[in-house]
């Protein structure tokens, strides 16, 4: 009795370590990703059939598949040549870590408020181009994302929502930085 609960006891111990395997293997692949498309060698955003890589993972197959392209259906049918960059470091090419390092030790250009922790479902940082024209992530094409982060200025919640009414209602604000 007491060796089958043993038994019991160790097999349960396995099935909860894959479990814990294949939830991180979902986490590092969920999200979009950003890469180089082998064929054109231009930034490409992918999305990654995460749930089932991580089931084919229990399963002892590790299989990745693209479940999104930005550059389908063009190119739908593609070789999906450009799997091996996320098999290699899928969290490097993870779209929301990329964009949170981006954000790490700065300051919004308007108040300097420091960032620190982004918080992304509530009142997500935005940024801002050199028209001083503020936009959030989701106005972003991922395809553009390095391009971005190159030319954008980081800007706070508060701000984008003050700038957006800005340049929307110019006539309804009284500008005090003009003074
Ligand atoms: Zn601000």
């Amino acid at each position: 009795m007491a060796y089958a609960l043993l038994v019991l006891a160790a097999a349960l111990v396995v099935v909860i370590f894959e479990l814990i395997r294949s939830l991180g293997i979902y986490g590092n692949l969920r999200g979009n990703h950003i890469l180089t498309c082998p064929e054109n060698q231009q930034p490409a955003g992918v999305r990654v059939a995460a749930g089932k890589a991580a089931i084919a993972s229990l399963a002892g197959k590790p299989h990745l598949q693209l479940s999104e392209c930005t550059r389908w259906p063009e190119m739908a049918g593609c070789g999906q040549e450009c799997l091996p960059q996320i098999e290699q470091s899928p969290k490097d090419c993870l779209v929301s870590i990329l964009v949170n390092r981006w954000y790490e030790g700065k300051k919004c250009v308007y108040c300097h408020k420091p960032f620190g922790e982004i918080h992304w479902h509530d009142h997500p940082p935005a940024l801002v181009d050199e028209h001083r024209k503020t936009l959030q992530w989701n106005e972003v094409p991922l395809e553009n994302l390095e391009q971005t982060l190159a030319t954008h200025w980081p800007v706070c919640w508060n701000c984008h929502v003050a700038e957006s009414f800005r340049r929307l209602h110019p006539e309804l604000v009284t500008d005090r930085l003009r003074h």
